[in-house]
């Protein structure tokens, strides 16, 4: 699809598809990407009562879509807006999820199938999931308990304080606005190259579909201080290096399940090697903390 006023249009539907709720940001990305040849297919999940939506829209853009075998139960919802779920073979209910594969090519879509429906993971080798080889293989190495603790595992190395690029955000699908450049999986580190490399070349994608204003709401809010403490996240704007808050700042979310928040945020103070978070009127630094962790994006 070479012409820019299709691609207008296409991104003007996968806009509405996200506010009716069908699909959500980040696979608008990977949406892109395929039409734009950068990714070779797309797997979303979708609840039955949207399949008519998602098939009128493929139809509408000469792609191609074959339903997986198999629906998908909710299994844990935890507060980090991920949901994880689980394979169930059985007639549709509608409760269930059901995973549906896109691509221009059928016989890509063929091969996804079979990979998935038979857990054949060795196919991986072929990189048939655009995703950067490291991190897949570090996906499928990973435990469950790492699968479902993706915001820690990416946060817990042995540097509490670090600062990237803002195209290695990953972090910046879970904070409104929810917009992101990453394609939907879990990089092996924030720090991965190849990662970062594909989220930069995203980037670029993004603008031949979208107006410079919205290029720069992206980038506003993918320059960010993300923060763990004891379970609590933050997500703040990077603004300036000295960021002084008129009111306590309570986490976005805890990493798990507790009633209430405990500690709220007064003032962060960013620094060459550390980081000094004022957190409950108490100035916590990296440096002595090991629970405090800081990530910068900028
Ligand atoms: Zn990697």
């Amino acid at each position: 699809m070479a012409n820019s006023s299709k691609k207008k249009l296409l991104w003007k539907y996968l806009l509405h598809l996200v506010k009716i709720e069908c699909i959500e940001f980040k696979n608008i990305i990977e949406i892109l990407a395929l039409d734009y040849g950068s990714k070779k297919f797309v797997r979303l999940v979708i609840k039955p009562e949207k399949k008519k939506i998602i098939e009128d829209f493929i139809e509408a853009f000469d792609f191609y879509y074959r339903y997986a075998e198999h629906f998908l139960v909710d299994k844990i919802n935890n507060s980090t807006m991920d949901t994880f779920q689980i394979k169930v073979k059985s007639v549709e209910n509608e409760n269930y999820s059901i995973p549906i594969y896109i691509s221009k090519n059928k016989a890509i879509i063929k091969k996804i199938k079979h990979i998935e429906e038979n857990e054949s993971f060795s196919d991986l080798e072929q990189n048939i999931f655009d995703y950067p080889e490291c991190c897949t293989r570090n996906y499928v190495l990973s435990t469950e308990k790492d699968k479902i603790n993706w915001i820690k595992n990416l946060l817990n190395n042995k540097h509490n304080y670090n600062r990237h690029s803002f195209y290695s955000n990953r972090f910046s699908s879970l904070a409104s606005p929810y917009l992101s450049c990453h394609f939907d999986f879990f990089p092996c580190c924030l720090s991965c190259k190849k990662y970062n490399k594909q989220s930069q070349d995203n980037f670029k994608m993004l603008s031949s579909y979208v107006d410079k204003s919205f290029i720069n709401l992206l980038k506003q809010h993918l320059k960010a201080i993300v923060i763990e403490y004891k379970e609590h996240f933050w997500y703040f704007s990077f603004t300036r290096n000295i960021i002084k808050f008129e009111k306590k700042m309570f986490p976005i979310f805890l990493l798990r399940r507790r009633k209430n928040y405990k500690y709220f945020i007064n003032n962060i103070k960013l620094d060459e090697k550390f980081a000094e978070v004022t957190i409950n009127d108490q100035a916590i630094n990296t440096q002595l903390d090991n629970l405090l962790k800081v990530r910068v994006f900028k």
